[in-house]
């Protein structure tokens, strides 16, 4: 069988770049060995939000009294809040199906490989069928990266997809990397009932993020009980006995915690592996395949998209590449992706969300800095949310006024990040945001406070 465009993988990468090819009216078949719809929707992205959903809602229920309203015996039945988020995903995963024959496009089961001649050979059951293609998108994503001395065992020393059905929520839960899936299942697990530990390398959780949202965020996880250890390294990890002896070594010296389970959330590893990127010579770099800027590997006809590619492994990446991908493939004339101009979001409670420069990295570059930050003490739907927790900071270029970079923490800020996006992408001023009206009472109008705060204009503060 011929096609104008074989996929390999179909997640948010895979499966948009295909139906963008369908709309561009080509023949298109993609490649599964696993469920539609990748990690994203099924491991990844969606059920994490559907705990955290459920998260939310028994915390809300924790703290009924603070909104006048009583509520008796609430309790989180755990495996009923894992059996949610499952369904929930496997809802996906059909819609994704429903996308496929929508737009006509053939779902073929089986593991895909490169072959020589522009070629993908699919190996289901034992059984190898070969297909031609004049193009090939390899979007076979990444799984969780195992550190040399910690391997995942799946019962003491778990990853993501062990820890987004664990039968019962653990008493106590040593979590390795505070990146933003080690903080929403901190998050998460804590507000479950379980006493977590989370262990950063680095001198601040969440990383990435800028300087001020990590002390915030260590700040609220302390007041749901997460016991935060920066600067500290799981040395080693004892499993022989009933439970686990995690081995913390910090600036204060060696500690030992004890804890029924350790998640390991230090990264991906790209999937490149029986791919048969070396049969016909695709080249990689530092455990990715390498590509341009609109996804050709150094082989013609043959391109690479999401996870498995550099940039940030993040699904709305996979999918503006894999657009980008099909249109020049297509004979268009696309924009390359704006890196530094892709939101972050981290769906904890406070969540974070953020574009552009940190502080810091605007200061390394060489900016002179206008900084404008409100807090949501200040503003009233966040008080009559009950969600006083957070600021809204914005980095201007004092010369230019140029929009470096948005920080977020708090209530809904995953929502209000892409008005940010779309006022970098136009180029925005921080006077035409000050002039933008927003609504009241909103969230975002924190957004036209934090640019009025760096022009000396702010209102409410
Ligand atoms: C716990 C968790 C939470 C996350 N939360 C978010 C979030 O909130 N927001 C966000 O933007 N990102 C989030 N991510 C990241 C996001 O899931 C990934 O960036 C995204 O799924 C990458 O998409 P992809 O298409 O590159 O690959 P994937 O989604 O990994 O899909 C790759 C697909 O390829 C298939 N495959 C692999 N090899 C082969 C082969 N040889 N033959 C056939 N099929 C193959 C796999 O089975 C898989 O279905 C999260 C990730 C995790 C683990």
């Amino acid at each position: 069988m011929s096609y104008d465009l074989i996929v390999i993988g179909s997640g948010p990468g895979g499966y948009v770049a295909a139906i963008r090819a369908s709309q561009l009216g080509m023949k298109v078949a993609i490649v599964e060995r696993s469920e539609l719809g990748g990690i994203c929707l099924n491991w990844g992205c969606i059920p994490t939000k559907a705990l955290l959903k459920s998260a939310q809602v028994f915390e809300y229920l924790s703290h009924a009294a603070d909104y006048g309203i009583t509520v008796k015996g609430g309790e989180a039945d755990f495996p009923a809040v894992i059996k949610r988020s499952r369904n929930v995903a496997d809802g996906m995963s059909k819609g994704v199906q429903f996308l496929m024959k929508k737009n006509r496009i053939e779902v073929i089961k089986g593991s895909g490989k490169l072959k020589a001649g522009k070629k993908v050979e699919v190996t289901d059951g034992g059984k190898a069928t070969d297909y031609e293609a004049k193009n090939i998108i390899v979007a076979v994503g990444a799984r969780s990266r195992e550190l040399p001395h910690l391997k995942i065992d799946g019962k003491k020393i778990i990853g993501y997809r062990e820890a987004l059905v664990l039968p019962q929520a653990p008493k106590t839960m040593v979590i390795i990397g505070s990146g933003a899936i080690g903080s929403e299942f901190a998050y998460f697990y804590a507000t479950m009932g379980t006493k977590v530990t989370l262990v950063e390398m680095l001198p601040n959780i969440v990383p990435v993020e800028d300087e001020e949202v990590s002390k915030q965020l260590a700040k609220s996880f302390g007041k749901v009980g997460i016991t935060v250890m920066t600067e500290a390294s799981v040395e080693s990890v004892d499993t022989k006995g009933a439970n686990c002896k995690v081995t913390i070594k910090s600036k204060t010296g060696t500690a030992t915690v004890e804890c029924d389970v350790v998640l390991s959330a230090v990264g991906i590893a790209a999937n490149l592996e029986n791919v048969g990127l070396e049969d016909v010579g695709v080249i990689t770099d530092k455990g990715k395949i390498k590509v341009n800027e609109y996804y050709q590997t150094n082989i013609p006809g043959i391109h690479a998209i999401g996870d498995c590619v550099g940039g940030q492994a993040l699904a709305h990446v996979a999918s503006a590449e894999g657009i980008i991908c099909v249109e020049k493939m297509a004979g268009q004339n696309p924009e390359p992706l704006d890196y530094n101009n892709i939101p972050g979001c981290t769906y904890c409670q406070p969540e974070i969300a953020s574009v552009g420069y940190t502080e810091k990295a605007a200061k390394e570059a060489g900016h002179e800095l206008k900084i404008g930050k409100f807090p949501f003490t200040a503003s009233g739907k966040a008080s009559a949310a009950g969600a006083k927790d957070g600021f809204v900071k914005l980095i201007f270029d004092a010369k230019y006024g140029e929009l470096l970079g948005a920080h977020m923490i708090g209530y809904n800020v995953t929502e209000m990040i892409a008005e940010i996006v779309v006022a970098r992408k136009l180029e925005t001023t921080g006077h035409e945001l000050i002039k933008s009206v927003h609504p009241h009472p909103t969230m975002s109008e924190a957004i036209m406070e934090a640019a009025a705060a760096a022009y000396g204009e702010v209102i409410h503060l």
